[in-house]
């Protein structure tokens, strides 16, 4: 999980950062980020002049499909919307797949740069984006550029 930060210029929040807090519990399955870490990385964002725009995890299948969220991703991220943050919830998949939403107001989003997609097929106030033709990639055995980010 990582917390991604950034600035807001005019109606643009631009992401530029991003800081891991130290999780609690962390399985295949599940991670929950240690309370004192969140919060340490909060105050890091805030002391930069930053703001939290988007919490980002990885789910362990591939497809658009691995990116819908869990029961649990839906109460966490009402939790945020629900105590004022502004934040999307992105989750990918192992292939490149990435699902931003947002669950009480509309949003918009452009992630730029080069082999990204936009999938087009968010519903219920999600995007879906493909960061990486995985097809190029796989054959160099290079795990970490597949996914997109290292984390
Ligand atoms: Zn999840």
């Amino acid at each position: 999980m990582l917390y991604m930060a950034g600035i807001k210029v005019e109606e643009n929040r631009i992401i530029e950062h991003a800081i891991q807090p130290k999780f609690s519990v962390q399985t295949i399955f599940s991670v929950k980020p240690d309370a004192g870490s969140a919060l340490e990385a909060l105050l890091l964002i805030d002391k930069y002049g930053m703001a939290l725009y988007a919490t980002i995890h990885l789910h362990p299948g591939e497809g658009i499909s691995a990116t819908r969220p869990s029961p649990e991703d839906i109460r966490n991220q009402l939790a945020w919307e629900l105590g004022g943050y502004k934040n999307l919830m992105g989750i990918l998949s192992r292939d490149g797949f990435v699902r931003f939403l947002r669950f009480t107001s509309d949003f918009a989003i452009n992630v730029i740069g080069k082999e990204v997609t936009d999938v087009k097929d968010g519903c219920c106030n999600s995007r879906i984006f493909r960061l990486l033709e995985t097809e190029k990639i796989q054959g160099e055995g290079d795990q970490e550029r597949r996914l997109g980010f290292c984390y």
